[in-house]
């Protein structure tokens, strides 16, 4: 890449189909998960289709588009999620490559809401720096793009809550590459001593949202899991959720209340 800014439309289609294979290979992604998109041009990206495996792709399913998300050519339609993509390369005019994935263990840290920043191996500090949470926002919203532009500029890669991870780069081997770092990190920082053994639940809105967009794409079944209303305090927003013995002093101060309320209600009970 260093002889030239961009790569060619069809350098490009190729390029991405190898590197959905890795992360579809590689566990970053089930199903139709994830998504790829690399820049062409100054105002033009190729990425990957929606509802499409990463791991089965081909050159011509690949879209092209401008930066402001119209599309150019191709016969499918582009993830919503290209939103996120189009944000990174406006925020930030160096990037020329993002990925997305779902990786387990990284995303298991996203769904905590605990941000990659221990350094403990110098890879990670080189190639990563710190990887921040960026608050959770409803799939395919305005809210998703909103959620992680203030990292765009001064991180390399962001966890998104409740969801996945996201990385960028000058080209898209290193995109690809920080996505693999992002993982490999994780993964050591769970075996030693991060054991995560905690999550932030999604509420009953934000399960709500998500219903309508299951029953949007056709889809009947599934049932509705059992949530805790908004306005809950562990909220899965970044650094704000790292104190995970506020929930348990919040659950005890509850107990102590409902309690006292009780005994309360009894001894009136018993006409004292
Ligand atoms: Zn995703």
């Amino acid at each position: 890449m260093n002889y030239k800014k961009y790569y060619s439309d069809f350098e490009a289609k190729k390029l991405i189909c190898e590197i959905g294979k890795r992360i579809y290979n590689k566990g970053f992604v089930a199903a139709n998960d994830g998504n790829i998109s690399v820049k062409v041009g100054s105002n033009a990206i190729i990425t990957t289709p929606t509802g499409v495996s990463k791991g089965f792709m081909t050159p011509d399913m690949m879209v092209k588009m401008d930066l402001s998300g119209n599309v150019i050519s191709g016969n499918r339609k582009p993830s919503s999620e290209v939103k996120m993509h189009l944000r990174v390369y406006k925020e930030n005019p160096e990037v020329n490559a993002v990925v997305h994935a779902h990786p387990p263990v990284a995303t298991s840290f996203a769904v905590a809401g605990i941000s990659l920043d221990k350094p403990i191996v110098p890879e990670a500090v080189i190639l990563l720096g710190n990887v921040p949470v960026a608050p959770y926002a409803t799939p395919g919203t305005e809210e998703v793009p909103d959620s992680i532009a203030p990292y765009c500029k001064d991180h390399n890669a962001v966890l998104l809550a409740n969801h996945g991870a996201l990385t960028w780069g000058k080209d898209l081997i290193e995109a690809y590459y920080r996505m693999e770092a992002l993982e490999h990190y994780s993964l050591m920082l769970m075996y030693t001593n991060n054991i995560i053994n905690r999550a932030n639940e999604l509420n009953c809105s934000q399960i709500s949202d998500l219903i309508q967009i299951r029953q949007n794409m056709g889809i009947k079944a599934g049932g509705q899991p059992p949530c805790k209303d908004a306005g809950n305090p562990s909220s899965p927003i970044g650094r704000e959720s790292e104190k995970p013995n506020q929930k348990e002093n919040l659950a005890e101060e509850i107990v102590q209340k409902v309690t006292e309320n009780v005994l309360k209600t009894l001894n009136r009970g018993d006409g004292k």
